[in-house]
């Protein structure tokens, strides 16, 4: 790069040497004045690389006061030129940071020496100050407090998140001890943090004793041999996440008592629950017996008064006007309505009563049993049944009749065709047996697919249809006892289907 140099020298002769001479040297003259005041305005106007600058000037001021002037303005290295080396003129040249002297008469090669070392050092000072303001920059503007000190550990610099977080200006701390400027007191967090199972922090104390989790760091700054120039100290405020971790700590504690004040709810309302449910079966029991008890005692007292009813109705039926007639056919019917209810209650009862029997059973066998005994009333309403293979499985042969006897005559009875059709039938699922019992009759509206397995539901008067409303109130309990599950599927006047499983237990 070819340097432009402006030269500044009364003497005309000397000045053309001097002009002569750059050029030899390859530097581009840009100018040659002769006063102070032209050399200030030469110099900010032109922009020269560099200013040879003659001190004893003729005019008003002299080389030293322009030099002054012209780097009040504009950065631009000025080299001194000079016959005369006076202390007091040295003196006064120093104070205008120069960057060279030479004394007058000069070779060609110490003006390109001083010219050339004066360029350099002006780059590099030039680069020092730039990356120092650079540093400043960064320094300044990053989120981090970061406090540097000098070998001894007395501060020299503080950025302004580090003075917020101490509360004091640099130019307060300059030049006092870090451990004081930067105090800690780990105590009161170090508690808090304890208590509530956390990592600990260091604790700043900041502006009025407000303390500080911070994190930190430290740094030394160490010169090419290693020496210790001083440290650097980078601190950041952590109290929102401090607050945070205290936050969550105490949510999970209190999320942690709910759920254990909840659990001990809970098994209290299940001890009840249990407490409850034992009552319930005990009452159960106790309810059971005493239908049992009743239904047994009162078989006998009822078949007496049947017994007589009809005794009467054969001896005195045509001695006897009209009316006592219909009254003794009322006791007849009404005693053996008694008796039905009370043998389907005994039924009932029985059901369970001395545990279950389980034995490997044939269901097939079972069933044409069960057909024998409705062999009558299938006849009478010329029904036709139907069924698949059954499985022989672990069950009480006598309840599971039972089942069958009632889900089939209620399949005969809920009839309004002079033809009903049943189909039973079995099917192998992953850990059971399905089976249905389906018939060709009224149906039932869905909304009662519950309430006619409740003992004495009825949907129907018993002129409509007879019965006592205990038949499908055996069977859950039949189903309830092998540990199955029965329900029903149905439309009004389109049949209905009885299902129910049983586990398959290996016959
Ligand atoms: P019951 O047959 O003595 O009336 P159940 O307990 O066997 O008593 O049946 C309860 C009620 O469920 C019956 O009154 C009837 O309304 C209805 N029901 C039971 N089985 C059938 C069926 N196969 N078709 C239509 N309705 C039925």
């Amino acid at each position: 790069m070819q340097l432009n140099i402006l030269v500044v020298e009364d003497d005309g002769l000397i000045a053309l040497a001097i002009e002569r001479k750059l050029e030899n040297l390859g530097y581009n003259v840009l100018d040659v004045v002769h006063t102070g005041e032209a050399a200030v305005q030469k110099a900010t106007t032109l922009h020269p690389d560099l200013i040879l600058m003659d001190i004893m000037l003729a005019g008003r001021i002299d080389g030293i006061t322009a030099a002054q002037q012209i780097l009040a303005q504009v950065s631009i290295p000025v080299v001194y030129l000079t016959a005369y080396s006076d202390p007091q003129t040295v003196q006064r040249a120093k104070l205008s940071s120069p960057f060279g002297y030479l004394l007058k008469p000069f070779e060609e090669k110490d003006l390109q020496i001083a010219v050339e070392m004066a360029f350099y050092k002006h780059q590099a000072e030039k680069q020092l100050r730039q990356s120092e303001q650079l540093l400043l920059t960064t320094l300044c503007s990053i989120g981090d407090g970061v406090i540097t000190t000098d070998a001894q550990g007395l501060v020299t610099f503080m950025n302004p998140v580090a003075e917020g977080l101490i509360g004091q200006e640099t130019t307060a701390v300059k030049g006092h001890s870090l451990t004081d400027v930067f105090v800690f007191d780990s105590h009161s967090c170090l508690e808090t943090m304890a208590a509530l199972h956390q990592q600990p922090y260091d604790c700043l104390m900041g502006k009025n004793g407000r303390l500080i989790p911070i994190e930190h760091t430290t740094t030394p700054i160490q010169n090419e041999y290693g020496q210790v120039l001083g440290h650097v100290l980078i601190f950041r405020d952590v109290s929102q996440r401090y607050e945070a971790e205290i936050a969550l700590q105490q949510a999970h504690d209190e999320l942690e008592q709910r759920v254990i004040s909840r659990t001990a709810e809970l098994s209290q309302a299940n001890l009840r629950l249990e407490q409850q449910t034992d009552e319930l079966s005990r009452s159960n029991r106790d309810l059971e017996q005493f239908a049992y008890v009743v239904s047994h005692d009162l078989r006998e007292p009822l078949r007496k008064i049947k017994s007589y009813a009809e005794l009467l109705q054969q001896r005195y039926q045509t001695q006897l006007d009209e009316k006592a007639d219909k009254y003794i056919f009322y006791v007849t019917d009404g005693a053996s309505r008694l008796q039905a209810l009370i043998g389907d209650l005994l039924a009932y009862s029985r059901i369970g009563k001395g545990g279950l029997h389980l034995h490997p059973t044939d269901l097939q066998l079972i069933l044409t049993q069960v057909l024998s005994d409705c062999e009558l009333t299938i006849r009478d309403t010329n029904a036709t049944i139907t069924c698949s293979q059954l499985p022989t499985l672990m069950v009480d042969p006598k309840q599971i009749s039972q089942l069958f006897y009632n889900l089939i005559s209620n399949g005969l009875k809920f009839q309004q065709t002079i033809n009903p059709q049943i189909h039973i039938w079995a099917e192998k699922q992953e850990q059971e047996w399905l089976f249905g019992v389906r018939d060709n009759g009224i149906g039932i509206e869905p909304q009662y697919a519950e309430k006619i397995f409740v003992i004495f539901q009825r949907l129907h008067t018993k002129e409509e249809y007879p019965g006592t409303g205990i038949g499908l109130a055996i069977c859950k309990k039949v189903i309830e006892n092998h540990k199955g599950r029965i329900w029903v599927e149905s439309q009004p006047g389109q049949g209905t289907t009885f299902y129910f499983t049983l586990p398959d237990m290996g016959a």
